[in-house]
Order: C-alpha cells, then sequence, then structure tokens
C-alpha cells in the first residue's frame, strides 16, 4: 500500500533494516551519507536504489530536515553510483516517488536509478 509521505519515520520500515544490515541486500556502494544497493524486483536491465543513512521518510522530508552536508553527501552519490555503474555515456533515469498518488511504498526515502535500455516516454497517459 502507498505511503503517507508526511508520517512520521518509522524505525522499522525494510530500508532502515537494511541499512542496520537486519536484512540482506546486494550492496553496490556505501559512505557516510548513502547506500546503493539493487532493487530486488528490477524493471530495467540495471535497477539501483540509493537511500539516505539518515531517518527521512520522503524527498519532501529530506529536502525540509537533512542537512546542507547530508543532501550534497546524497547528491553527489547517486551520482558517483551511476558514473560507476557505466550508466552516464548509455543514459541514466533517477526516480523518487513521494506520498500516495506517486505510489511510493517504502517509507524511507530512495531515489531509483534506471539504466540498461531506452526508457520510453516518462509517464503513460
Ligand atoms: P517505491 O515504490 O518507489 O517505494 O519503490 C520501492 C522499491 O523497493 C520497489 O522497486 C521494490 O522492488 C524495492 N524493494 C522492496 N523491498 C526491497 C528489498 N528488500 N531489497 C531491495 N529492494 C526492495
Amino acid at each position: 500500500m502507498p505511503v503517507d509521505a508526511t508520517q512520521p519515520y518509522d524505525p522499522n520500515n525494510i530500508f532502515a533494516k537494511i541499512l542496520r544490515d537486519e536484512i540482506p541486500s546486494k550492496r553496490v556502494y556505501e559512505d557516510e551519507f548513502a547506500l546503493a544497493f539493487h532493487d530486488i524486483n528490477p524493471v530495467a536491465p540495471q535497477h539501483i536504489l540509493v537511500i539516505p543513512k539518515g531517518p527521512y521518510v520522503s524527498w519532501d522530508d529530506f529536502s525540509a530536515r537533512g542537512s546542507d552536508a547530508e543532501i550534497a553527501g546524497f547528491v553527489r552519490a547517486v551520482g558517483i553510483v551511476a558514473r560507476e555503474a557505466g550508466m552516464v555515456a548509455p543514459g541514466y533515469r533517477l526516480l523518487a516517488n513521494t506520498g500516495t498518488d506517486s505510489g511510493q511504498e517504502v517509507p524511507h526515502l530512495h531515489v531509483h536509478i534506471f539504466a540498461g535500455r531506452r526508457m520510453g516516454p516518462m509517464l503513460t497517459r
């Protein structure tokens, strides 16, 4: 069920558990501010999720409460992950679902990185 992005942070959400290494993930990158791992149900040949290490429900929460260092660190990490995965020349797409209408399923901010094929139109009409 989609999450309400205005709810308080739930420290037991699945990505919080991945951050604490309580459940497994296929990690591809980690630094002080971010963790990246493969999406468990990929919808593109390359589908990686990047999450901030801090407790932020959504893009809205992070952009409002995140420190300048966390925001800069996270944005740089997304760029590094895509670059290191060889996605820049062929191209890639970023997506961050926020709240109910977007279909956000996990209440910890995550940016999807999709690559490996032509992505087609942004949204279906
Ligand atoms: P969203 O709909 O934007 O909230 O995306 C949630 C994403 O998390 C989906 O693409 C799921 O496939 C992915 N996902 C859910 N559980 C896991 C998990 N344990 N490990 C990796 N990806 C997951």
